[in-house]
């Protein structure tokens, strides 16, 4: 039966205490959605010195060598509070994760100790203009050319890669046959290779995260590919299961509920959104218990983020009369309007909600 752990009090008032400290000394103001467009690389590093980045990964490289389940302790108290999480979020939720599953000793002794250490940083190269919920369409390849790689092709929609230090690429290696799914492999480029530009797309209120990442002949080399050449549509489906269970999936808007709860006029539709966090946070911890046992959590996974991005974005029309009430520069206000903004994209990155949904009626059927 699902339920929250017990036990982790202690870990979970370090969390808070830290955070407490964090406000107090005013190094992030607390924001909707900051997991994602807050990038800090000061604030990542005081979170990996106190253990908390890697916190999954082997001691033996640098990692905190703890449960899934206290990771989730540890990420839910930062995403609640509004922290700006993105500079390390992608490498200490999957690429790390990923590169432990798939990846080379010579890999995972370079890069785990950097992503637990909270400074080497990476964006994902998954999207492209035509390839975006049907992901095997992708046209960016890979070439064999004298001994090496060679990638020409053109991604979009990358966050914060114009701040990262490598970009994940989902590329083809083998031409494209009736098996659309074959022929794919992960990359690790750096993003300071000859031949790669980075472009930004703002958007409409300026704001920029999201960027065009083209590729002219970026030569790789063998130890640049993640796993094994042409198996990268497995190794990438196991590793979206790691982005779509977590907190970030239901806690986005928390700051905004927070704030709401102030207010004299909070009354049922807020109280019932909470109520309905409640219950996602029992299914996050069990998708982290399917994690620490070894089970694969894609299904139970793609439940909580279809579940969990519906109500982020309901939670925000549950605040709407309260915030039109309330003075226009006044706090709950000002997040009410920043989270109007961000909410559309709560159901689409990450894979939007129908293919979520078509992943749960696959699962469902093939049990
Ligand atoms: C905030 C944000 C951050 C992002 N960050 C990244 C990133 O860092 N790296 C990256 O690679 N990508 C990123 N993306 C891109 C994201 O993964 C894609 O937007 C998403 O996969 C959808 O692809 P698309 O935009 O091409 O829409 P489309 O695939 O064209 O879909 C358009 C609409 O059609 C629907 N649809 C499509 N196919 C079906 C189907 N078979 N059945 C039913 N409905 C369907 C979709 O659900 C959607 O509503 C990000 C997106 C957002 C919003």
């Amino acid at each position: 039966m699902a339920s929250l752990p017990e036990g982790f009090e202690d870990l979970r008032a370090e969390v808070r205490d830290f955070l407490a400290e964090q406000r107090r000394l005013g190094t992030f103001e607390p924001r909707c959605d900051n997991w994602h467009v807050g990038f800090d690389p000061a604030f990542s590093r005081r979170v990996a010195d106190r253990g908390w980045v890697g916190m999954t990964m082997p001691a033996a490289l640098g990692g905190g060598g703890r449960s899934a389940v206290e990771r989730l302790v540890v990420t839910e108290e930062l995403v609640a509070a509004g922290a700006p999480l993105a500079a390390h979020w992608v490498g200490d939720r999957q690429v790390g994760p990923s590169l432990l599953r798939h990846g080379s000793p010579e890999q995972q002794a370079r890069f785990v100790p950097a992503i637990a250490g909270g400074g080497c940083y990476f964006a994902l190269g998954l999207s492209e203009p035509d390839a975006g919920s049907d992901l095997a369409a992708v046209r960016t390849s890979a070439e064999r050319r004298d001994g090496a790689w060679v990638l020409n092709g053109a991604k979009v929609w990358s966050s914060h890669a114009h701040r990262c230090d490598f970009l994940v690429v989902l590329c083809r290696t083998s031409p494209r046959t009736e098996a659309r799914h074959d022929g794919l492999s992960q990359f690790i480029v750096p993003l300071d290779s000859p031949g790669v530009r980075v472009r930004p797309i703002r958007q409409l209120d300026g704001r920029h995260h999201f960027n065009e990442v083209l590729f002219s002949d970026v030569r790789l080399l063998d130890g640049d590919v993640v796993g094994r050449v042409g198996e990268g549509w497995a190794q990438m489906a196991a590793e979206l299961a790691y982005e779509r269970s977590g907190p970030e999936r239901f806690l986005s808007t928390f700051v905004l509920l927070q704030e709401a709860l102030k207010h004299p006029a909070t009354g049922g539709p807020v109280r019932e959104v909470l109520a309905r966090i409640h219950g996602l946070r029992m299914l996050a911890y069990s998708v982290a218990r399917q994690i620490d046992r070894g089970e694969p959590p894609s299904l139970a996974a793609s439940l909580v983020k279809d579940l969990g991005t519906r109500l982020e974005q309901h939670s925000v029309s549950a605040i709407a009369a309260i915030a039109s009430s309330a003075p226009p520069h006044s706090r709950v206000a000002t997040l009410y309007r920043d989270a109007v903004r961000l909410s559309p994209s709560f159901t689409l990155r990450g894979g939007t909600n129908e293919v979520l949904r078509s992943v749960i009626m696959k699962g469902l059927l093939s049990g």
